[in-house]
């Protein structure tokens, strides 16, 4: 899962390093405001928590598409088709992505 906000100057995004899965969990870490800083155009703008977006990261599903397609292939080999099975494990992963990108955007923050 990807953070991200967008400078309101520009309209470009800008990926927030965290791990946090939750935006409450995101507000312990950065507060209820932070500062951006826009390499973009330079400008400088305080962002509220709850400007902040979640968007499922490609990159892990594109890796965990691959993962899975190699783990069926070797599976298949020395199991037969009880190995396809483990081309499930992209959708898995694609699933739990979802939703949790779903519950963080879901939650807002109360603003003050
Ligand atoms: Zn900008």
């Amino acid at each position: 899962m990807l953070r991200y906000t967008y400078c309101t100057s520009c309209k470009k995004d800008f990926i927030i390093k965290s791990q946090a899965t939750t935006r409450p969990d995101l507000q312990m870490e950065k507060g209820d405001e932070f500062v951006l800083n826009c390499k973009n155009c330079g400008k400088t703008e305080k962002k509220h928590i709850n400007d902040v977006k979640a968007e499922i990261d490609n990159r892990l599903l594109i890796a965990s598409l691959a993962l899975g397609v190699i783990a069926t292939v070797v599976l298949w080999i020395y199991f037969g088709a009880i190995g396809t099975a483990s081309a499930i494990i992209p959708l898995l992963i694609w699933q739990q992505q979802m939703s949790s990108v779903k519950t963080f955007n879901s939650y807002m923050i109360k603003r003050k």
